[in-house]
């Protein structure tokens, strides 16, 4: 027990007694005061399309596919309305914080990036979003892409993506992180790829991605998202790849919500979880997220922008239920992503920035076992959101 001051847009103090004489004061005795969440992965540019696309075979190919004839018809108004809904609703699930990749290539050209800026200034009382210029089709197999890429991060895209896997030989592969890594380092913006979202364990573009940053000394500024074939890999590979990542300060982005229905669709028998190896990073002492990636697109028909779901989701994927593992968890959605996102005002401590969230709970094992929406979410030390839950029962007696 501990009380909390705000000081404008910052947590002032925290400790025992430090809020007497303090007012306005809201009594949190019995709940559970938490930093806001963070979504360190998320497409917001793609949210909510699922209903206007085509039917598919449910994989990433599919996927990527099917979307393709919503892309092309991809406005900017439509863009930013459908990424305001979903960031609202983040912020009514304890979200303020949420980085997002956005497509960048030959199909949508610009209009994902500027559609999410738009939405993400039109939220900035309420919540931080920043982008990730992201080229699904590739950067060799898309001839124009690179040039996107470029003008993407010109007009205000934070942080470098990729996904080296998407490129058709090794040769592509390697070619498509030396150019990511480059343009960061033209840019001074950090790296955010989508790598080897397979079950094909002989897909390695971790190693390439962990490699090169190695070598240009490009440390602690690397998140990798997905990364599924590692788990169906060897184990001699794993182990060497994820001392790599160790080294190299890299982040692994698990993204368990979207991959344990979109990967491993072609098993019989034992299916594979399509997620990558949690345990084994986390052992290693690799920082770990969980992000919900999809809502209702043509990856996944589910997601609400809940962390908290995402956390019991992911929970459920990669077997954690100790106490141990459920704040393991916990971190995975706070901590961890803010980590990967190089913040340095984040958490309940003083002089952090003041976005926290009240749940009516005791412990954040009950928040996460009841799935207890948030009483109230302050962004910057002002309330931006509050949530009622009005339920009855009615007995016989
Ligand atoms: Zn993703």
């Amino acid at each position: 027990m501990a009380d909390v001051v705000v000081d404008g847009d910052r947590i002032a103090r925290i400790g025992t007694g430090v809020a007497e004489g303090v007012s306005p004061a809201q009594d949190c005795s019995g709940k559970l005061l938490l930093p806001a969440f963070i979504d360190g992965h998320v497409h917001l540019d793609k949210v909510l399309i699922r209903d206007e696309l085509r039917e598919h075979d449910g994989t990433l190919g599919g996927a990527i596919g099917a979307i393709h004839e919503r892309k092309r018809r991809y406005t900017l108004a439509d863009v930013s309305e459908r990424a305001r809904e979903v960031i609202e609703a983040s912020v009514q699930s304890g979200t303020t914080r949420l980085r997002s990749h956005v497509d960048v290539d030959t199909i949508g050209g610009l209009i994902p990036l500027e559609g999410v800026m738009a939405a993400a200034a039109e939220c900035a009382d309420i919540a931080e979003v920043r982008t990730i210029a992201f080229p699904q089709e590739g950067l060799l197999r898309d001839p124009g892409a690179y040039d996107l890429m470029e003008a993407a991060l010109e007009a205000g895209a934070d942080v470098v993506g990729g996904m080296p896997h998407w490129e058709p030989d090794h040769a592509a592969q390697q070619e498509h992180v030396r150019l990511c890594f480059e343009l960061a380092e033209r840019f001074d913006r950090d790296l955010d790829m989508h790598v080897d979202e397979t079950d094909d364990g002989g897909v390695r573009t971790l190693e390439m991605v962990a490699d090169e940053a190695l070598r240009r000394g490009f440390l602690g500024r690397v998140c990798a998202g997905h990364v599924c074939s590692l788990a169906a890999a060897p184990h001699d590979y794993a182990e060497r790849v994820i001392d790599k990542c160790l080294r190299a300060g890299i982040s692994i982005a698990a993204n368990p919500v979207t991959n344990l229905v979109l990967q491993g669709r072609a098993d019989r028998g034992l299916v594979r979880r399509g997620m990558t190896r949690v345990g084994e990073l986390r052992a290693a002492g690799v920082n770990v997220l969980f992000g919900q990636d999809c809502v209702k697109d043509g990856f996944y028909p589910f997601g609400r922008g809940s962390m908290l779901e995402v956390a019991l989701i992911s929970a459920h994927a990669a077997h954690l239920t100790t106490r141990a593992d459920l704040a393991f968890a916990l971190r995975a959605v706070t901590e961890a992503p803010a980590q990967a996102w190089r913040l340095t005002d984040y958490g309940l401590t003083a002089g952090a920035r003041a976005d926290l969230q009240l749940l009516p709970v005791p412990s954040w094992e009950e928040a996460l076992r009841l799935q207890a929406l948030p009483e109230k979410v302050w962004f910057k030390g002002r309330l931006v959101a509050e949530n009622t839950v009005n339920s009855k029962l009615h007995r016989r007696h």
